[in-house]
């Protein structure tokens, strides 16, 4: 059975936990282009495929990496223009941040954008406009609804599997959460980031069977700065630091060893949607004389 792979594209300065007064006012350094490269090296090496949900500011920054992604044959979704949270957001400037993103996605790749995830799963009850806002933009699927309740996101009451959400007027709309493994009838996360990263492998690969023997995908998360050893550390309080860094050394090694025990492919192939743009219309009908 294939399993799907996500990766979100944003710098070591983006996660939220990086609390803006530790980072200051900037201009920080770039790193991200490197550790993604090397992602999509281990991809081709193995011959997995991925979905990349990339932040709207690097997309700006490097279009030709959000190119290279596509070169290669992975999906690019989006996850937002400025990685702020979504909750913190009214609705309209929700829809700015994530059309921008969109149209400036669509631009680099030619490929039309169809997945969000949001920057630190933030979005649930609070934020029902946020798939509405999805659905105009053209969007087919969400990868934000966190099945797993923590201090700064996620829902222990929402469902681990794919399923279809109801927006008002029917709209259809898909919500493909990232997975979380069930354990004596409690709910444990080990498929990305921090999680990934602190899980023993077995655990990890158990995780993995059950969701395939339950007939599903298991949906693996991962970020480019969590296998960017070198990267500047910043110094929040002993659980933040250790969320944002533990284990950043073995990554790369745990994740080449994944990619070879398991087959991934991205969302898009998983249901075999299409990213390519509709044809402009022809102007002239059928029939009509030509000039
Ligand atoms: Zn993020």
């Amino acid at each position: 059975m294939k399993n799907i792979l996500t990766f979100d594209i944003e710098d070591w300065y983006h996660p939220n936990l990086a609390d803006k007064d530790l980072l200051g006012a900037g201009p920080f350094e770039d790193r991200v282009e490197e550790p993604t490269l090397r992602i999509l090296n281990i991809l081709d090496e193995t011959h997995n495929k991925a979905t990349f949900f990339v932040v709207g500011d690097i997309a700006e920054k490097f279009p030709d990496l959000v190119r290279e992604i596509v070169r290669r044959g992975h999906e690019v979704g989006s996850h937002g223009y400025r990685h702020n949270l979504v909750y913190d957001y009214t609705e309209a400037q929700f829809e700015t941040d994530l059309g921008n993103s969109v149209r400036l996605l669509e631009k680099i790749t030619g490929r039309k954008v169809l997945g969000y995830r949001a920057p630190s799963w933030s979005l649930g009850e609070k934020t029902p406009w946020a798939w509405d806002a999805m659905h105009d933009l053209g969007l087919q699927y969400d990868s934000s609804l966190y099945p797993f309740k923590t201090f700064l996101y996620g829902d222990s009451t929402s469902s681990r599997f794919e399923y279809n959400l109801t927006l008002s007027g029917d709209k259809p709309f898909r919500e493909i959460p990232p997975s979380v493994a069930e354990v004596l009838g409690r709910r444990v996360p080990f498929s990305g980031g921090f999680y990934f990263r602190v899980v023993p492998y077995v655990f990890l690969k158990a995780g993995i069977r059950q969701y395939n023997r339950a007939g599903q995908p298991a949906v693996v998360y991962l970020h480019p700065w969590e296998i960017d050893v070198e990267q500047p550390r910043l110094k929040p309080d002993a659980l933040k630091r250790f969320i944002l860094y533990a284990n950043l050394k073995r990554t790369e090694k745990k994740l080449r060893r994944l990619l070879t025990d398991f087959r991934f492919i991205s969302i898009k192939d998983h249901w075999g949607l299409t990213d390519a743009r509709p044809q402009p219309q022809l102007a002239v009908s059928a029939g009509e004389p030509v000039q």
